[in-house]
């Protein structure tokens, strides 16, 4: 992977999607790339306007959070080689606390409870299945994992011991009324939030201030709600096609060997990136 040269920012990171610049003032610049990455693989090629599209989700979800938490926000006035898939933003101390939200039973959190009848310390009633309502959505922290492992999901005490038991119960505090708000916001327009990631950092001064990305496709899981079935997997508003194209036979993928997935096909591409588009507008209400 090649990374983009920008005049006068400095490289400073590059995750699966996102590349991380520091600004001569000090701030970060966050570029959110059109790369799209399943099953741990990144793919090839990118879905055009990705990048842009999950930008202007997370913009947009900023501002319906604004009153319950502040934001690490500080410009869209990016430079002309990302211009409208960067924000410029406050360059915070970050908790190393990837703070989850859920309010649907899938994923590490289905397996936990499968294994122990709890996920991340949380009891929780028996007969659960995949994609089950929970009866109140939980906390269930997870600590960040280094490059190519997965995160861990840790207990309300792992936190506490990370980070203090007052920043600890304020991480959980706004995590579950960030996600009962959106969840709300997301269910009026037929999308099922099931659960979501939020990263945190504080100030100079200590305020606690929601950062990274927010509530986009590649931080929470969407679910199309006319089509819940609990039981199984659900289809998931955005990599569905993908999924399903790497492990059809078309694809020969093998999904257990070593091989990196095939590029995908045109078609992939643009039913992916229609989707994209849809869960903008839906959300939005506004066309891209
Ligand atoms: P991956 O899929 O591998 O997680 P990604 O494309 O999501 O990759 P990250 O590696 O998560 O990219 O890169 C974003 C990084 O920026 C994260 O480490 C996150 O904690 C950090 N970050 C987000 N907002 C801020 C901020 N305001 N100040 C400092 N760091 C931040
Ligand atoms: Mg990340």
């Amino acid at each position: 992977m090649t990374v983009l040269e920008i005049p006068g920012a400095i490289h400073l990171h590059s995750g699966k999607v996102r590349d991380l610049y520091t600004l001569p003032d000090g701030h970060l610049l966050m570029v959110a790339s059109d790369r799209i990455s399943a099953f741990d693989h990144v793919l090839s090629p990118g879905i055009p306007d990705k990048g842009e599209i999950l930008t202007r989700m997370s913009l947009w979800w900023f501002d319906q959070l604004a009153d319950l938490v502040p934001n690490h926000v500080v410009s869209t006035d990016v430079p002309a080689e990302v211009v409208g898939r960067a924000l410029v933003v406050e360059n915070l101390d970050m908790f190393p606390v990837e703070c989850v939200a859920r309010g649907y039973l899938t994923g590490s959190g289905l397996i936990d409870y499968t294994e122990t009848g709890e996920v991340c310390g949380v009891r929780l009633p028996a007969g659960l299945t995949d994609g089950s309502r929970l009866p109140e959505p939980i906390f269930t922290p997870a600590t960040k994992a280094d490059l190519g492992e997965h995160d861990e999901n840790v207990d309300f005490d792992h936190v506490v011991t990370a980070v203090g038991t007052e920043v600890a119960d304020r991480l959980r505090d706004l995590t579950l009324a960030v996600y009962a708000r959106a969840e709300r916001i997301a269910r009026e327009r037929g999308i099922v939030l099931a659960d979501t990631k939020f990263e945190f950092g504080a100030r100079p001064d200590g305020q606690i201030v929601l950062a990274d990305e927010v509530l986009t496709p590649d931080s929470s899981r969407f679910w199309p709600a006319d089509d819940l079935r609990p039981g199984g997997p659900q289809p998931s508003f955005d990599k569905q096609f993908v999924r399903n194209w790497l492990l059809s036979a078309e694809s020969g993928w093998d999904r257990s060997g070593d091989v990196p997935p095939p590029n995908l096909p045109d078609e992939i591409v643009e039913k992916t990136r229609a989707r994209y588009v849809e869960a903008y507008e839906r959300l939005t209400g506004e066309s891209f």
